[in-house]
């Protein structure tokens, strides 16, 4: 595309274009990796379908400014003209040339990735070939990287993967008690995602204690519509609760999480299921949807759970309950790869938000010792953070994630190393 010269302050400073592409969806945010402005964010949703939509946010991080615009493209659209949508946006709002770089979410990187990457034919291609590990997101992220090539063609991009951080893992956790040669031939073991989330919580904790996190011990809960915990220490990932796939580990929003492989082969050979049907319910329609069959939605359940008189508020604290339970079953087990504990996170849209669920959580904890405060805990919700925990417990911190920060800001530092950008 051709750079048009701005007028506009904004121009002159260097940022960096995130860009998460889905399979049906694609995120976008304009970031200044040095102050951590977000100039600009958006979401292209059900992209290809009828209701294909493209939300765009500007002035994001200006005071009293913000504007927000909807596409008025007509449906359906795909991720090209989403993407072709948001250059001109970028262009009238003379933003264009403030973009040293792309830096994309990349699901998958295997073995192959545990630091940022610089994207070339090579780096393309393995991200190809993993799409076998992660058929439904390395696909779509090639999409994104392919679109932005031909829109920035001039621009560096960058891969920045959910399972680097996760590289630093010890064989006892990543490996499955599976034939050996499954992982030797097939490359079948633990690769764990939401690493950059936890990276970034990691990082932040560390900041709070003062402390280098090389020298930082913690468990981190990401609880979104996906979750996971991982253990970090001494500041690096070694065991977390996803596994080959984002489907193992603590029950999620729609997914199962971790169930006996038993049931697979019973819901196959007694219930008459197909696999492909297997796959939906296990990722579909298992998780708070399923055991509530009301909602994947922790707000709408919560509320369902408090009135009493609504008819499915039992099963609403059921699904929620069975929730909880799971996820400090998994924390009480992760403190087994530890000898100390600096403390524990909550992120993620539940994490930082759900005030019973961190009690019900932390309820569970307390051989561990940890112990919430209730004024804090309470307090702590919609953006504000800190440790919720009372004086003589381990620290809880609930801190808000900020994954298209660590991209743009890992993207900008790849560049500087390399010297391949102008930061
Ligand atoms: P994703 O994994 O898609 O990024 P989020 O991190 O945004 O998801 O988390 C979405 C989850 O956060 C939903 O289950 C939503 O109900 C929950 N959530 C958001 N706000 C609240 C709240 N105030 N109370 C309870 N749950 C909340």
């Amino acid at each position: 595309m051709s750079k048009q010269k701005s007028a506009s302050a904004q121009t002159s400073v260097t940022a960096i274009l995130v860009i998460n592409c889905g399979s049906s969806s694609v995120k976008f945010s304009l970031i200044q990796p040095r102050s951590g402005t977000t100039l600009l964010s958006g979401l292209a949703e059900c992209l290809t379908t009828p209701q294909a939509s493209i939300k765009v946010r500007y002035n994001v991080d200006i005071d009293n400014q913000e504007q927000v615009e909807t596409s008025t493209l007509v449906a359906p659209f795909d991720h090209q003209v989403a993407l072709n949508t948001l250059v001109n946006k970028l262009v009238q709002l003379n933003l264009v040339d403030s973009i040293v770089a792309i830096g994309h979410r990349v699901v998958h990187g295997g073995e192959h990735y545990a630091q940022p990457t610089l994207i070339n034919t090579t780096v393309k291609k393995t991200i190809e070939k993993l799409a076998k590990l992660a058929p439904l997101h390395n696909p779509a992220n090639i999409i994104g990287i392919n679109a932005c090539q031909q829109a920035f063609a001039t621009l560096p991009q960058v891969a920045i993967f959910d399972t680097a951080f996760h590289q630093s893992m010890p064989e006892k956790a990543y490996l499955y008690g599976l034939p050996i040669k499954l992982y030797q031939e097939h490359s079948i073991r633990r690769y764990g995602f939401h690493g950059t989330s936890h990276y970034f919580v990691a990082n932040q904790a560390a900041k709070l204690m003062s402390k280098p996190l090389e020298q930082c011990n913690l468990i981190s809960a990401h609880l979104g519509n996906g979750c996971s915990v991982t253990v970090i220490k001494n500041g690096q990932s070694v065991d977390t609760s996803m596994g080959m796939t984002p489907l193992e580990g603590i029950m999620m929003g729609t997914r199962s999480g971790d169930i006996d492989a038993g049931i697979i082969f019973h819901l196959v050979e007694q219930l008459g299921f197909s696999i492909e049907q297997v796959d939906t319910l296990l990722n579909k329609k298992s998780g708070l949807f399923g055991l509530s069959e009301l909602s994947n939605d922790c707000r709408t359940l919560e509320t369902v759970m408090l009135d009493k008189s609504h008819p499915q508020s039992a099963q609403a604290t059921l699904a929620l309950t069975v929730f909880c339970y799971r996820i400090a079953k998994s924390i009480a087990s992760f403190s087994a790869s530890l000898s100390e504990l600096d403390g524990l996170i909550f992120t993620g849209g539940i994490g930082e938000n759900s005030s019973w669920v961190r009690q019900e959580v932390v309820n569970q904890l307390g051989l561990l010792n940890f112990h919430l405060c209730e004024e804090k805990n309470q307090a702590t919700r919609f953006g504000s953070s800190g440790d919720i925990a009372i004086n003589t417990s381990r620290p809880c911190w609930v801190i808000g994630t900020n994954e298209e920060w660590v991209i743009a800001e890992q993207s900008a530092q790849l560049l500087t190393s390399n010297s391949a950008g102008k930061l």
